[in-house]
């Protein structure tokens, strides 16, 4: 960091307030982890200048014997790490590796065989106007995945992400007395989409999902089944999430994260059956832009860290501290979304203390606990405010933290949300707006959370 400094002072100054504040705050985000140090060098290097677009022994350009080697590697790794058939690690983020396989999906499934139809097996003959008449021709395809507001990501069809450009958009939801997936339900509303793809994986949704059963579902009415992991790819690689509840298996497409309960390098990873394996390395330059190879590097250490068995105690623990934590927040009188979790994460509800997210969300963090706010199934507060928190065990899990110090973390965030209320409004403010995202907390207790 001394060379950073030379150049650049004020950037090595807020890498070291970074790692002054990821260590005196406690990290509950339930998407972050701490990456280690292993993993964080084989990214901060030279690779970094390399271009690599294609796919290993398969490049547009020269001098890409070392980064083959190294993204063959991921790719191997990856494959022996979750079973999969074929791993492609180029997308650069959970985001990405959503565009990717839903470009793959759409070209293995729709666009080859539907131009072959037509007599075109070369599609770059295709004119302007035939690819359009060929579009015009199949109309939008359906995409049917978890609602925003039951935990689903804005990637799996939000009415204004480009996803719901891509395909038309339908959602389901959890039950709303509940707060669980009703299989029933999905079945019955997949009938009447007949999607293309059947989506199923969250942000935050605190239980596991039958993976069987939703496959059933999408096979029953021609769908393709994609599972986005991005959350909880440290447990299937940890096995934790076995049998109906890896998705690996059951799935045709599988997207993820790296960085999340996984703990590798920030960045994404597609997981495919053999027959989107081509498509799925189109992925650049179709979708995505040059490939980071100092980041496939990482992501290869992070599989090997993974591969180890001490992997898979470190994701029990992830969920045994889960389940006790959500235990220790209902003791203290914290409402608990669908009454636990069963995976990493949770959602707690902050109502009955007179706050909402945004407000309980900066209340604990001036007292030393990051998270972040989320809203609950249906939640009145709409996704800026919020009426949640979402919780996760990944990083403290590790941190080394085990059952004891769930409660003792349930207890800090009791203390600290019966000792908040919101700010009045101040002059000059307008009414609503201030209360909604300002708090005041007790300073004893600031003090007193902030030392424990
Ligand atoms: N998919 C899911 C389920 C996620 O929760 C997230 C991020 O939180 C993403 C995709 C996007 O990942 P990224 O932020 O790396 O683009």
């Amino acid at each position: 960091l001394q060379e950073v400094s030379q150049v650049a002072p004020a950037v090595a100054s807020r890498i070291v307030h970074e790692l002054a504040d990821q260590r005196t705050h406690l990290k509950l985000i339930a998407s972050e982890n701490f990456s280690s140090l292993n993993t964080q060098l084989a990214m901060g290097n030279l690779l970094t200048d390399k271009y690599s677009e294609g796919y290993p022994y398969h490049r547009f350009y020269a001098g890409c014997d070392n980064v083959d080697s190294i993204e063959a590697l991921a790719c191997e790794k990856a494959c022996e790490l979750f079973g999969a058939d074929h791993a492609y690690v180029q997308p650069h983020s959970g985001a990405d590796a959503n565009l990717c396989a839903y470009w793959a999906i759409l070209n293995a499934k729709i666009q080859v065989p539907a131009l072959e139809e037509i007599g075109i097996t070369n599609p770059s003959d295709l004119s302007r106007v035939q690819w359009d008449s060929v579009r015009a021709k199949l109309g939008n395809q359906r995409i049917l995945g978890l609602d925003y507001y039951s935990g689903g990501h804005l990637t799996h069809g939000y009415r204004q992400n480009v996803s719901a450009q891509m395909f038309d958009a339908y959602s389901y939801s959890v039950d709303k007395e509940t707060g669980l997936l009703d299989y029933d339900a999905i079945e019955k509303q997949a009938e009447e989409v007949k999607p293309l793809i059947l989506l199923a994986g969250y942000s935050a949704y605190p239980r596991k999902i039958n993976f069987k059963r939703m496959s059933e579902i999408a096979h029953k009415v021609g769908a393709v089944f994609m599972v986005d992991m991005a959350h909880f790819a440290g447990l299937v690689a940890g096995k934790v999430f076995t049998g109906e509840f890896e998705p690996v298996y059951w799935a045709d497409v599988v997207t993820t994260t790296t960085h999340k309960t996984l703990r590798g390098p920030r960045g994404g990873m597609i997981l495919c059956k053999e027959a989107y394996s081509e498509s799925v390395d189109k992925g650049c330059p179709l979708v995505i832009g040059g490939p980071l190879p100092h980041v496939m590097a990482a992501k290869a250490v992070a599989f090997c860290e993974a591969l180890d068995d001490s992997f898979k105690l470190y994701a029990q623990k992830i969920v045994e501290n889960s389940k006790a934590l959500a235990e220790a927040c209902l003791a203290e009188g914290i409402p608990v979304a669908t009454g636990g979790s069963d995976n990493h994460l949770m959602l707690l509800d902050v109502t009955s203390f007179g706050l909402n997210g945004r407000q309980a969300e900066s209340a604990l963090r001036e007292c030393g606990v990051t998270l972040n706010r989320n809203a609950l199934p249906f939640d009145p507060n709409g996704p800026w405010y919020t009426s949640g928190l979402r919780i996760g065990t990944p990083a403290v899990t590790t941190l080394g933290m085990g059952k004891e110090e769930m409660k003792e973390i349930a207890s800090i965030i009791a203390l600290v949300l019966k000792n908040t209320r919101p700010a009045r409004i101040t002059k000059g403010e307008k009414a609503g707006q201030a209360s909604k995202a300002k708090t005041v907390t007790d300073p004893a207790v600031i003090k007193e959370a902030g030392e424990r």
